[in-house]
């Protein structure tokens, strides 16, 4: 059977890798995290104290950095592994998530991210999500989804699953969070979060998981 690139872009927090997780699996695809990577980066540069100002000193750290995803039978979830350690647990904390966007806005840092995600895809058969898969990673894949969602519902959507990790989390935490990342990702120089001119848009603010996943899937058998 044909296999195809299927590319889900859109604002933070909007469930599309929940979407993109549930698609490969019905489909037998790989699921990419884009977003993981980037926090990866991330938490390296934090706990290395990297000045990411500094070109050359974020080009020599960029040197030391080997990114992986390895699928887990007990998660059944492909989980982001920095340097050989699995860093799953660690990329979801709101110190990774407060400099991410900063991080993911430096040329060198997609550079780097986005040649990875191009090997990832060379034999098909996957789903990527994330900010620019759609428009700069893959700008010729055969389906493209745009999320979005209303920003209450986005908000206590990241606010429970932020929530049952760190109790001292606060819902004004995570909504300040969420319009900085969206605010520093739309806006950037380089590969900014815009919705490519040939995807679709998907608003699941009203939709169940099970509506939202059929709807991609009829997109998917239209795209075949
Ligand atoms: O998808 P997730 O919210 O985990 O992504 C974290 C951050 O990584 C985003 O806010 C954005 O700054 C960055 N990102 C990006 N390009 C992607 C995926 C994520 O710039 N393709």
């Amino acid at each position: 059977m044909k296999k195809i690139i299927i590319t889900i872009d859109g604002w933070s927090s909007c469930g599309k890798s929940t979407l993109a997780r549930q698609m490969a699996k019905s489909l037998g695809y790989v699921y990419i995290d884009s977003g993981a990577m980037y926090r990866a980066i991330t938490l390296y540069f934090l706990r290395n104290h990297i000045d990411w100002t500094n070109e050359s000193e974020t080009t020599e750290a960029l040197s030391n950095i080997h990114l992986s995803f390895t699928y887990n039978e007990k998660s059944a979830q492909s989980e982001m592994y920095l340097n050989n350690e699995n860093v799953e647990y660690f990329i979801r904390d709101l110190v990774v998530a407060e400099k991410v966007s900063e991080v993911a806005a430096i040329s060198s840092v997609r550079t780097f991210a986005v040649s990875q995600q191009q090997k990832m895809g060379e034999k098909k058969g996957i789903v990527m999500d994330g900010r620019d898969i759609g428009t700069t990673v893959f700008p010729k894949a055969e389906l493209k989804i745009f999320m979005t969602a209303d920003i209450p519902i986005r908000v206590e959507r990241r606010y429970s699953e932020m929530a049952a990790k760190n109790p001292n989390v606060t819902i004004e935490e995570v909504k300040s969070n969420l319009q900085m990342r969206d605010q520093i990702d739309s806006t950037r120089a380089v590969s900014p979060l815009r919705m490519a001119d040939d995807a679709i848009l998907l608003d699941n603010s009203k939709l169940s998981m099970e509506d939202q996943l059929d709807i991609a899937l009829k997109l998917v058998a239209k795209a075949l």
